[in-house]
C-alpha cells in the first residue's frame, strides 16, 4: 500500500499555524548563485511561510561571493533578532566549504538542526531541532503506526543530513539498524533481511523487487528528477508493490519535510523565548 505525506502536512500546517499566532518568528534563506531547482524549492518554503504566518527572507549572495563574505552574511542574521532560524539553500557554488558555512550559523537558530551542536544533542537524545528528511520519515511511520521496537531496520545512504541522523532517531526508538552505503558488501542481503527498508541513495528506482522481502515497510526519501522532469524515488515500483506500507514519491517523505523544518522554526522561537508553545 503506498501511503502519502498530505494530509500529515495539512494537520502540521495547522498546527504550526496556531503556534505562530503566540509568537513571531522569521526564518532567513541564504542563497548563494542561481540555481533554478533550488529556486523552487525556496519559493516552495516561502509559500509555506505565508500559510502559516511565518515570513520567510531570502538573503541572495551572488555566485562569487567568497567564502568569508558567505560566513559575514551568516553572522549579521545572527545577530539579526528579528530572525529565529537560519537555512543555507544547497547546492552551494564548489568554493564554497558549506559545513563550514553550517557551523557559522548561531546553533539557537539553526533550523536545519546540522550545528555540530544539534547533531550533538541528537547523540545525546537531548530534544530540540534534528534535521528535516529523517524528522518526515519518523513522523510518517508513527502517523502508520509502525512500532520500531526490536524491528531490524536498513537505511541505505549515510549522510549527515538524511541516513546518519534517521540511524540515531531511530536506534533511540529501539529499532536494530543497518546503514548502508557504496562500501556494503551484499547490499541486497541486508536489505532483504530488513523489516523497514530506508531509501535515501539519490539514485532513480536503485532499490528493486529483489532487493526487498514481501510484507516489509519501505519509506523512500529520494527525489530525482529525470530529463523529462518528472519526479522518481529511489525505489522501483515493483519493489513498492511488494511492500505492506511504501511512501510515495512524489507526495510522500517530500510532502512532509517543509512541514518538519517549520516545526524546527516553532523550537527554536520558543526556545528563544523561552516558552512552551501549545
Ligand atoms: P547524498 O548523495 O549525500 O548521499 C547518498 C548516500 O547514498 C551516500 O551515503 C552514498 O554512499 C549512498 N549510495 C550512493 N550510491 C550507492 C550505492 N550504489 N550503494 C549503496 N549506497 C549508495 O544524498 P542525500 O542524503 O543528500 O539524499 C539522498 C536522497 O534523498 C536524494 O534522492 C535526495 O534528493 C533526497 N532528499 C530528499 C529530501 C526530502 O525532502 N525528501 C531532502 C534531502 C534529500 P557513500 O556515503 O559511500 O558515498
Amino acid at each position: 500500500m503506498l501511503v502519502y505525506g498530505k494530509q500529515l502536512r495539512e494537520e502540521m500546517k495547522e498546527r504550526i499555524k496556531q503556534q505562530a499566532t503566540q509568537l513571531p518568528m522569521k526564518l532567513a534563506i541564504v542563497k548563494i548563485g542561481n540555481d533554478k531547482a533550488s529556486q523552487s524549492y525556496v519559493n516552495g518554503l516561502i509559500k509555506f511561510g505565508k500559510e502559516v504566518g511565518i515570513p520567510v527572507v531570502t538573503i541572495c549572495l551572488d555566485g562569487q561571493v567568497t567564502q568569508v563574505e558567505a560566513q559575514q552574511a551568516i553572522m549579521e542574521l545572527n545577530q539579526d533578532p528579528d530572525i529565529t532560524g537560519i537555512m543555507i539553500q544547497k547546492p552551494l557554488p564548489e568554493h564554497i566549504n558549506d559545513n563550514r558555512l553550517m557551523q557559522t550559523v548561531d546553533y539557537n537558530k539553526d533550523v536545519e538542526g546540522l550545528h555540530y551542536y544539534n547533531l550533538g544533542k541528537l547523540l545525546a537524545k537531548d530534544p530540540g531541532v534534528c534535521p528535516s528528511t529523517p524528522k518526515a520519515i519518523m513522523t510518517m511511520l508513527r502517523a502508520n503506526e509502525v512500532d520500531l521496537t526490536g524491528k531490524k531496520v536498513t537505511i541505505v545512504g549515510r549522510s549527515t543530513i538524511v541516513g546518519s541522523p534517521l540511524a540515531v532517531m531511530m536506534t533511540a526508538e529501539n529499532a536494530t539498524v543497518t546503514l548502508c552505503h557504496t562500501r556494503t558488501r551484499n547490499l541486497e542481503m541486508e536489505t532483504r533481511a530488513a523489516d523497514i527498508v530506508v531509501a535515501a541513495v539519490g539514485k532513480p528506482w536503485f532499490i528493486n523487487a529483489d532487493m526487498v522481502s514481501e510484507g516489509c515497510i519501505i519509506m523512500d526519501a529520494g527525489i530525482n528528477v529525470d530529463e523529462s522532469g518528472s519526479i522518481r524515488g529511489d525505489v522501483h515500483p515493483e519493489a513498492a508493490a511488494r511492500a505492506k506500507i511504501a511512501s510515495a514519491v512524489p507526495g510522500g517523505i517530500g510532502m512532509i519535510t517543509v512541514a518538519e523544518l517549520f516545526d524546527n522554526m516553532v523550537i527554536l522561537g520558543s526556545q528563544q523565548a523561552g516558552a512552551q508553545l501549545k
